[in-house]
C-alpha cells in the first residue's frame, strides 16, 4: 500500500461559465472535487492499480464533506480531525481563462499536528512507500516534513516530497534525507536565486551536484512541463523528454508524475523504467481534461514515445 500525505487539503470547486460578468450575478453549475496534491497523486494511484491510503488533516463541515466526496472517488482514507474548517478553493473557468480563489486554510494546534504525527507513525508501518505534497497549513513549522521524513527513514520505508519554498528548504538542510525530491523548473530557481531555461539543463545539473544540500538525496529529480525532466540518482544523470503535447490540461501533472514514481518505486521498478512510468503518467494528465486523472487508454503510445538518455 502507498501512503499520501496532504496537510492543507481544499474543496475544490469549479465554475466553468461562458463569460464572466464582473459586479453582476453569475450563474453557475459547480464541479466540486476532494482537492489537494496528496490527492491528485490517490487518485492517479488508483488508476495505475495500486491500493492507496490518504492522510493528513481535515475540519469541520468542509471536511466531513471532503470525506464524503472521497468516499465517492472510492480513495481510502485515514486523517486527524482538527477544530479548524478546511478551505474550499474556486476556480472560476472563463473564455479561456482559470481565475482562482484559494482560501488561506485553517490554523492547526500543537495538540492536533501531534496526533497527526502518532498517527502518520503508525501507518507508516503498513506501508511499502509514502508520497508528501504540498503546502504547509498555519500553524504548521516550515520544518515539519523533516520529522515525517526522519519517521519514515527510521521505518524504511521511501519518502518521495514534492513542495516547495520554505517547506523544501527546511527538509534540503536536514540531515536525514527523502527519497525523492521533484522540484520543478522555477521552484528550483526559486531556490537557487538562478534563471535557468529548459535548454540550459547541462549547466542547472551542474549546479545542482555542487549544491551539498542534494547530496544524500536518492534521487533528484527536476521537472520542466513540455520540455519533459532530468534526474541523478546513484551518481548517474538523466535526460528524459518525450515529444510535447499542447496540453489540454497540465494541472496536476507534477502531482502525477508523483504517483507514478511511487507506483515505480513501490514495484522496485528499473531506473529507466521509474522514469519513463513517472512521465509518462505527467503527460497523460496533461492530456485529460480533469485534474489528477490520466487518459489510461493512450498509455502504451506515450510509454514508448518517452525517451531516457543517460548524460
Ligand atoms: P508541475 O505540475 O509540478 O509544475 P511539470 O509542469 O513540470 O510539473 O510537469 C510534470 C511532467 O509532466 C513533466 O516532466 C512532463 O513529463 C509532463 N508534462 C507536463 N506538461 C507536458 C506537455 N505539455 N507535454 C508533454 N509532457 C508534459
Amino acid at each position: 500500500m502507498i501512503l499520501t500525505v496532504t496537510m492543507n487539503p481544499a474543496i475544490d470547486t469549479s465554475y466553468p461559465i461562458d463569460h464572466l460578468v464582473i459586479d453582476d450575478v453569475n450563474r453557475v453549475v459547480p464541479k466540486k472535487t476532494a482537492g489537494g496534491k496528496g490527492l491528485n497523486v490517490s487518485r492517479v494511484l488508483t488508476q495505475l492499480g495500486n491500493d492507496v491510503l490518504a492522510t493528513g488533516l481535515l475540519g469541520g463541515h468542509m471536511g466531513a464533506y471532503m470525506r464524503s466526496l472521497m468516499d465517492a472517488d472510492g480513495i481510502a482514507h485515514d486523517f486527524t480531525p482538527i477544530a479548524g474548517e478546511t478551505r474550499v478553493c474556486i476556480s472560476v473557468l472563463h473564455e479561456g481563462n482559470q481565475t482562482e480563489f484559494l482560501e488561506s486554510g485553517p490554523t492547526v494546534m500543537e495538540d492536533e499536528l501531534e496526533a497527526f504525527v502518532a498517527k502518520f507513525s503508525e501507518l507508516v508501518e503498513q506501508v511499502n512507500c509514502v508520497t508528501v505534497s504540498g503546502s504547509l497549513p498555519a500553524g504548521v513549522p516550515a520544518d515539519f516534513y523533516v520529522r515525517l521524513v526522519s519517521i519514515a527513514a527510521e521505518h524504511q520505508v521511501p519518502l518521495l516530497l514534492d513542495t516547495s519554498g520554505s517547506a523544501l528548504d527546511a527538509v534540503l538542510g536536514a540531515e536525514v534525507k527523502p527519497t525523492l525530491v521533484k522540484p520543478n523548473l522555477s521552484e528550483i530557481n526559486t531556490l537557487l536565486g538562478t534563471a535557468y531555461t529548459p535548454e540550459q539543463v547541462g549547466e542547472l545539473a551542474d549546479a545542482l551536484k555542487a549544491d551539498a544540500r542534494f547530496a544524500g538525496i536518492e534521487w533528484v529529480v527536476v521537472s520542466m512541463g513540455a520540455a519533459g525532466s532530468f534526474a541523478f540518482h546513484n551518481g548517474k544523470t538523466y535526460r528524459v523528454a518525450t515529444p510535447p503535447i499542447e496540453a489540454v490540461n497540465a494541472t496536476g501533472s507534477g502531482d502525477s508524475t508523483i504517483a507514478g514514481f511511487a507506483h515505480a518505486i513501490a514495484a522496485g521498478a528499473s531506473d529507466v523504467t521509474l522514469l519513463k512510468t513517472g512521465n509518462t503518467c505527467g503527460k497523460l494528465n496533461a492530456m485529460d481534461s480533469r485534474t489528477g486523472h490520466l487518459l489510461i487508454e493512450r498509455w502504451d503510445e506515450v510509454y514508448n514515445s518517452v525517451a531516457v538518455i543517460e548524460l
